[in-house]
C-alpha cells in the first residue's frame, strides 16, 4: 500500500472576484522511502498541494474535494484538532524561505525542542539532548542549541529548518522551495543534505520547485503541474530522458546546458488565470501542437509506458 494516496483533490480559494481552482482534480500515490519531485512554472499549484497535504490552507481557501489518504488515514475528514496531531508527527513542511522560518527571539535550541516537550512529554533537558542530535545529523555542531537565529548564515538556517522538520520523526516530509535564496555551492551542500536523510530517516519527500535540475538530483519520480493540474507524472528517468508533454518538453528545453551550444527556448505566454482558466487542455493557448479538440475536451490521463502517465491529446 502507497504511504500517501491522493485522489481527484481539489483546492479552491473562494475570492470576492471569483474561485481560483489552484489544484484541480489531482491524483498521484508515494511510496515509503520515495521522492517525488513537484515542478512547474510560478503559479501552477505547487506550493498549494503541499500545503493542501498537510491541511494548512489559509482562508478563503479550502479542501473542495477529493481524498488525501496517509497511511491509511483520510486526512480530508479529521477535525483540526486530530489534523494537529498528524502534522508535524506523521506529516511535516519545509516552508518557503528559511532566512523567516525561525522565531528571532528564541534560541534554536528552544524552537527544535518545543515540539518534543509539548507532543512527546519530553523533560526540557531529554528535549534538548535530542535537539543536539539532530543539529548534529544535519551537519552542524550541537553547540548550535544556543544560538539566536540572527547568529547563523543562511544555510544555517536552512538545516536548522530541515532538522525542526525531522524532530518529531515523520513518514513524509514536504520541502517547498528549500533551496531558493541560497548561493549554488550551499545549495548543493543542502542537496546532499536530502539525499542523506532520505536515506537515514527511510524518509519519503515530496520536493516542490521551479528548479528541474535539482529535481534530477534526487527524485525517484517527477510530476510537472500546469495551471493547478498535473500533466505529466512518470519515473525521473522517464520524464528526463523521454518527456511526453508539450509543457514538459517546454520546460526542460528552458534549462541552460553549459556544454551544448543549442539555443535556450522558451514557453511563450503565462500561466492562466486560474479564476476563468482556460476550456479544454489548459495549456493549449501555448502549445505550439494544439488542435481543435484541445480547445474543446479536457485530456485524461494516459500511460505512455508502465508508470508513465501523460494528459495530452497527441498520446
Ligand atoms: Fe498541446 Fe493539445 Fe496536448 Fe494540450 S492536449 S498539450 S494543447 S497537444
Amino acid at each position: 500500500m502507497a504511504l500517501l494516496d491522493v485522489k481527484k483533490l481539489k483546492i479552491y480559494y473562494y475570492t470576492l472576484s471569483g474561485i481560483v481552482k489552484a489544484v484541480d482534480n489531482v491524483t498521484f500515490s508515494l511510496e515509503k522511502g520515495e521522492v517525488l519531485g513537484l515542478a512547474g512554472e510560478s503559479g501552477c499549484g505547487k506550493s498549494t498541494l503541499g500545503y493542501g497535504l498537510i491541511g494548512l490552507i489559509p482562508p478563503p481557501g479550502r479542501v473542495a474535494g477529493g481524498s488525501i489518504v496517509l497511511d491509511g488515514k483520510e486526512l480530508t475528514k479529521l477535525s483540526s484538532e486530530e489534523l494537529r496531531k498528524v502534522r508535524w508527527n506523521e506529516i511535516s513542511m519545509i516552508f518557503q524561505g528559511a532566512m523567516n522560518a525561525l522565531n528571532p527571539v528564541y534560541t534554536v535550541g528552544f524552537q527544535l525542542a518545543e515540539p518534543l516537550i509539548i507532543h512527546k512529554g519530553f523533560t526540557k533537558r531529554e528535549a534538548l539532548e535530542r535537539a543536539a542530535e539532530l543539529l548534529e545529523a544535519v551537519g552542524l555542531h550541537r553547540n548550535m542549541v544556543r544560538r539566536y537565529p540572527h547568529e547563523l548564515s543562511g544555510g544555517q538556517k536552512q538545516r536548522v529548518v530541515i532538522a525542526m522538520s525531522l524532530i518529531l520523526n515523520p513518514k513524509l516530509v514536504i520541502a517547498d522551495e528549500p533551496t531558493t535564496a541560497l548561493d549554488v555551492v550551499v545549495q548543493a551542500q543542502i542537496m546532499n543534505l536530502f539525499k542523506k536523510i532520505k536515506n537515514e530517516y527511510r524518509l519519503s519527500i515530496i520536493f516542490i520547485t521551479h528548479d528541474l535540475s535539482l529535481i534530477a538530483e534526487i527524485a525517484d519520480r517527477v510530476a510537472i503541474m500546469y495551471a493547478g493540474k498535473i500533466v505529466e507524472i512518470g519515473s525521473s528517468e522517464q520524464v528526463f530522458n523521454n518527456p511526453y508533454h508539450p509543457y514538459t518538453k517546454g520546460l526542460l528545453n528552458s534549462i541552460p546546458r553549459i556544454r551544448h551550444k543549442e539555443k535556450i527556448t522558451w514557453i511563450p505566454g503565462v500561466p492562466p488565470d486560474l479564476r476563468a482558466p482556460p476550456p479544454g487542455c489548459r495549456f493549449h493557448p501555448r502549445c505550439p501542437y494544439a488542435m481543435d479538440v484541445c480547445r474543446r475536451e479536457e485530456p485524461e490521463m494516459k500511460a505512455v509506458e508502465p508508470g508513465h502517465y501523460v494528459a495530452c491529446w497527441l498520446y
